[in-house]
């Protein structure tokens, strides 16, 4: 599976394409075709069926997937794009943290 440098979870930032300068948080990724889904990001319109919910079915809102390259990791801490490093840990654990402040970016 290919790695991708978003995760879920992540704060991320658009910065290309008709959106740039939005940011989200990744509800899902989709390692196998480098997509990630943002919250309130890049929304489109499905057709959904008649549920319990929506019984009366039609067309909703729902989010799109963008583009890992279109996309980066906001950190927290310079509260803008951050330079992801990789760093392991002593038990081998594989943790992105922010070039810029050393901020870990995987805590949970
Ligand atoms: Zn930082």
């Amino acid at each position: 599976m290919a790695k991708l440098s978003v995760k879920k979870g992540d704060r991320v930032k658009v910065i290309a394409g008709k959106e740039r300068g939005k940011s989200g948080k990744v509800l899902k990724t989709l390692p196998s075709k480098d997509r990630v889904v943002v919250e309130g990001l890049h929304m489109i319109k499905v057709a959904s069926k008649k549920t319990q919910t929506n019984p009366q079915g039609g067309i909703i809102d729902r989010e799109g997937t963008v583009h890992v390259s279109n996309v980066t990791v906001v950190c927290p801490t310079c509260d803008g794009p951050a330079k992801v490093k990789n760093r392991r840990t002593e038990d081998g654990q594989r943790i992105r943290y922010c070039g810029r402040c050393d901020t870990d970016l995987d805590k949970e």
